[in-house]
């Protein structure tokens, strides 16, 4: 077949989708399920939409995967790309070497999230990477310090962590780890901050708070706070389905941190860079956590790139100078100079956009929209913060039993949403939205329209 796609200038679209169905694995997908259904392949994009191979255009709502915040095909972030490409692609950063744009950068993130006393950065490839290396971090740091019985993680049930092992074994979904058992020992999850739906049917969600660090605390103290390192949690949990704390929730955390020595670990690679309406969640909610795990929006996708950061804390158990602490962890891809001088051209575009504050304004005007989602009886809860949302299909509404999955009406729901022109993306029963930062009140009220007529091109309300 290969011989038959370099033949040819430009392979039809039916070879192109005949050679994916052979040979491509595709994430979070049963490959037959895969085959049985021919991929979207997207050719194009620019701003808030993206073009099929076959030339449709659809309405970018999930801006990709949570990540292209700026926007596609951005001029500013090509250009930076191609003036780097001309002088230096790539060189490792091992053996003390670095380069202009990742030195940039890093001084770039410093001055960002110095109102949470940033103080050194640790790049890789992605939010995975980002994790792993978060915490693999706080283990070393609680050697350094003396305590190396510090070696568990608590996460939240419902949190997502990216899937490497560590990642893995803090996801609080089973099912990103049920395949690839055995996990990492001594990783514990706690409830979730989940107003619609919580063991307690704690409705208020001040209270429900209260009683989910509670929890926190009462799992440190089981466990033992001497052999707890850190929590790691998401400000607004994406993947979980869009769950929003109460405001109280991480500062309740912080405390419940702070009174155990336990390291914060906040996971901002979906709230980083502006989606929940601050630089990062963290600050959304007031807290300074000790390590943020970040990615995605660092460089809105445009070369893949993770990153991260610790604090003074964390830092300084490094760099004592009667100790030794190699960092016995790094990627051949860390630090790549492509990667970072997109992530320079990207930075200035958010700070120089103010998408944080766009994403408070058009993401509040989003909110309102999807009030109107409440008059399908199927629609159970409707949530978010900025621009992250989500509408949670319900079979009924008094016992918020979910929508079956695989439900078909979710399948024709993205169906028909795509014949209508938008890319919407389901988890589970739930429709998520995370459009770029750059959507306009125009966009929100196309996503609105094409919701409601997918609804009910769907059938089922
Ligand atoms: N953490 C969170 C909160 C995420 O949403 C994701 C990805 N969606 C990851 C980690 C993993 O990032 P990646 O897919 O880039 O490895």
């Amino acid at each position: 077949y290969l011989q038959g796609m370099e033949a040819r200038t430009s392979p039809t679209v039916e070879a192109l989708r005949e050679a994916n169905a052979r040979h491509k694995l595709h994430p979070m997908i049963d490959p037959k399920a895969a085959l049985a259904n021919p991929p979207l392949i997207v050719e194009r994009a620019d701003g808030v939409h993206v073009w099929d191979i076959d030339g449709k255009r659809y309405l970018d709502t999930v801006a990709s995967l949570w990540n292209v915040n700026v926007g596609h095909n951005r001029p500013e972030i090509k250009k930076a790309i191609v003036e780097q490409l001309d002088r230096l692609a790539y060189y490792s950063t091992f053996q003390n070497t670095s380069n202009p744009p990742a030195i940039e950068l890093s001084a770039r993130l410093m001055k960002i999230f110095a109102p949470e006393k940033m103080k050194q950065v640790f790049f890789s490839s992605g939010g995975s990477d980002a994790v792993e290396s978060a915490l693999k971090i706080s283990r070393q740091y609680w050697k350094l310090e003396g305590q190396a019985g510090r070696t568990k993680f608590i996460s939240l049930q419902l949190g997502y962590h990216g899937v490497h092992i560590g990642g893995a074994s803090v996801n609080g979904n089973p099912a990103f780890r049920a395949a690839y058992e055995p996990a990492l020992p001594g990783c514990f999850q706690v409830n979730c901050p989940y107003p619609y739906r919580n063991p307690w049917n704690e409705t208020d969600p001040a209270r429900l708070a209260r009683l989910c660090a509670d929890d926190l605390e009462r799992t440190i103290v089981y466990q033992g706070p001497d052999t707890v390192a850190a929590f790691i949690a998401e400000p607004v949990l994406g993947a979980g389905g869009v769950i929003v704390p109460h405001e109280s929730f991480w500062p309740l955390v912080r405390a419940v941190c702070d009174k155990y020595g336990v390291l914060l670990i906040s996971d901002e690679i979906v709230t980083g860079f502006g989606r929940i309406g601050a630089m990062c969640g963290a600050r959304a909610w007031g807290v300074a956590p000790d390590i943020m795990a970040m990615a995605k929006g660092i460089n809105s996708g445009y070369v893949p790139l993770g990153a991260t950061l610790i604090n003074e804390r964390v830092a300084s158990a490094f760099h004592k100078p009667e100790a030794p602490a190699a960092l016995m962890h790094g990627y051949t891809y860390s630090g790549h100079a492509l990667a970072c001088a997109a992530a320079n051209a990207n930075l200035a575009i958010v700070e120089a956009e103010d998408l944080p504050g766009r994403a408070l304004e058009v993401g509040g005007y989003l909110g309102e929209r999807l009030q109107e989602f409440m008059r399908y009886p199927n629609v159970g809860d409707v949530r978010g913060k900025g621009l992250m949302a989500a509408i949670e299909f319900v079979v009924d509404r008094e016992t918020k039993t979910p929508l079956a999955v695989p439900d078909p009406f979710i399948q024709k729901l993205v169906a028909a949403a795509r014949q209508e022109g938008a890319i919407v993306r389901v988890q589970g029963n739930r429709l998520i939205l995370s459009p770029p930062l750059v959507f306009s009140r125009a966009d929100v009220d196309e996503t609105v329209r094409i919701l409601h007529a997918a609804i009910d091109a769907a059938g089922r309300t």
